[in-house]
């Protein structure tokens, strides 16, 4: 009798893979079971590799049994400010070069750990916000013997005395690492109920809007851009009514070409989601059943839930206080230091080459990239290069290459099937970036390894 089928999901990024679903959109057929993926398949939206796939029983931890063996030293070697993917990643990989050093987390929240870009699939995959915990601080620095310091807001950082002022204490370093991520982008239209809106950029936050949509026939979200637009398709998932408000005319214009946009627009529609393009909400206000909603085009909304999904800003305040180098987020050079030599920054809040890539695999090459520069000879460097992007978009598969900077060159069609599409984005004769949709997406890895194989 042949073995039920079984689902393995990516400790990074929360993806399931279903045996009995397989990843058509990778080239793995229903039914494919997990032992029979080629060992070069990698997750399609975070790019790991299939080792870090669990089997789904397999991550349910014992929330907060384990304590943390080290205790977090107020004298550390290296001391990260952060608990999101960042800070996590750095302190793994620096415990991989050396099982020395004494390292000490800092973070302002719980520091539970969890995949991030699972809050915009999570209703479709059935996941309660506390399906997500993957393990606690506690827990997570058990694991690799570092010290966690929870609920701990790092105000200032005295860059002469190697040292941070923090809201439980002051803490000395020999090396320190900013991982302090970004804030959600919110709006402040005019209206008694402006301060309502809801954004979502960490698990604390999504457990409020979670608890809120239980109780909602509809949700306005606000933006147009990838997390907005993922978040509408899972929203339609759980059964609300959903509505956009976009303030240009295109569904993510700033990575992805107007043809596959249209497409992905149409999918949505025929989803029942409402696109109200080129609008602004002016105000917000209290009504008897939830919001009303004015726009800058004269309409009138009324709904019961708003999300705002604007976009991020690097969390940059203890950085300019300590006088190093910033520009939209943390100034980083390919070690990932920052202009103070003992100091680094990765994730959310920094830039390297003008440019922030708030996404988990630059990430994880930072982290790579800083604890080669602080415990190894060999140093491994942080390059800018695109990045590969599955949208968590159901209805229309898209995979996106976009090119790091689009100023000077255009969106091409090279291929356009009905809704399999591919285009380049040429500059200069030469392409820099590209997007597919459809069955198309299967090509996706080998069209990034032509590209950008190094
Ligand atoms: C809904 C959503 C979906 C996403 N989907 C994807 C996806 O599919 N693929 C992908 O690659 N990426 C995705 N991303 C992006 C990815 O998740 C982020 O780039 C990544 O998680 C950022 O990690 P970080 O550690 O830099 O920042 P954060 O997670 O923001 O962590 C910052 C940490 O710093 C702490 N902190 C800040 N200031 C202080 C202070 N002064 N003192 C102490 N602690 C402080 C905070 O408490 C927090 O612990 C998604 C993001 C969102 C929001």
């Amino acid at each position: 009798m042949s073995q039920p089928f079984k689902k393995y999901i990516c400790k990074t990024c929360g993806l399931i893979y279903d045996e009995a679903l397989g990843d058509e959109d990778s080239g793995l057929a229903p039914g494919t079971r997990f032992e029979d993926i080629p060992d070069d398949w990698y997750c399609p939206l975070c790019l790991v590799s299939k080792s870090d796939f669990v089997l789904i029983d397999e991550t349910k931890k014992s929330a907060g049994a384990e304590q943390p063996k080290r205790k977090a030293s107020t004298q550390a070697d290296i001391l990260i400010i952060g608990s999101g993917y960042a800070g996590w990643q750095a302190a793994e990989e620096i415990r991989k070069v050396n099982s020395e050093a004494v390292i000490t987390l800092l973070t302002a929240d719980d520091g539970a750990v969890y995949p991030k870009p699972a809050l915009s699939m999570a209703l479709s995959q059935n996941r309660t916000p506390d399906d997500l915990l993957e393990a606690s601080a506690a827990e997570k620095a058990a694991e690799l013997d570092v010290g966690v310091k929870t609920k701990t807001k790092v105000m200032s950082i005295n860059t002469k005395r190697n040292k941070v002022m923090t809201t439980t204490g002051s803490f000395s370093y020999k090396n320190l690492i900013l991982a302090t991520g970004a804030k959600a982008m919110t709006l402040k239209p005019d209206g008694n109920a402006a301060h309502e809106i809801i954004t979502i950029n960490d698990l604390n936050a999504y457990k409020k809007f979670y608890k809120r949509l239980q109780d909602v026939k509809k949700v306005t979200l606000i933006g147009g851009g990838l997390i907005a637009t993922e978040l509408a398709e899972d929203l339609s998932s759980f059964g609300v009514e959903v509505e956009m408000v976009i303030r240009g005319s295109k569904l993510m214009s700033q990575i992805m070409p107007e043809a596959i946009s249209h497409k992905l627009t149409d999918k949505l529609h025929d989803k029942n989601i409402n696109l109200i393009f080129n609008s602004e909400i002016t105000s917000m206000d209290t009504s008897e059943t939830g919001y009303v909603l004015k726009t800058d085009q004269g309409e009138t909304l009324e709904t019961e839930l708003v999300v705002a999904a604007i976009g991020i800003s690097p969390n940059l305040e203890l950085a300019k206080k300590a006088k190093l180098e910033t520009n939209l987020g943390i100034c980083i050079n390919e070690h990932c230091q920052t202009s103070e030599p003992g100091i680094f920054a990765i994730g959310d809040c920094a830039e390297c080459d003008g440019v922030i890539q708030a996404y988990l695999e630059p990430i994880r090459r930072q982290a790579k990239a800083l604890a080669s520069a602080l415990y190894s000879d060999s140093a491994s460097l942080f390059e800018v290069v695109p990045t590969l992007i599955k949208t968590k978009t159901p209805s229309l598969p898209i995979m996106l290459s976009p090119p790091l900077h689009a100023t000077h060159g255009q969106w091409e069609i090279s291929t356009n099937v009905g809704e399999n599409q591919k285009l380049l984005y040429m500059e200069n004769d030469k392409a820099s970036g590209f997007a597919l949709s459809g069955e198309l997406v299967k090509s996706a890895n080998d069209l990034y390894k032509e590209m950008y194989a190094s």
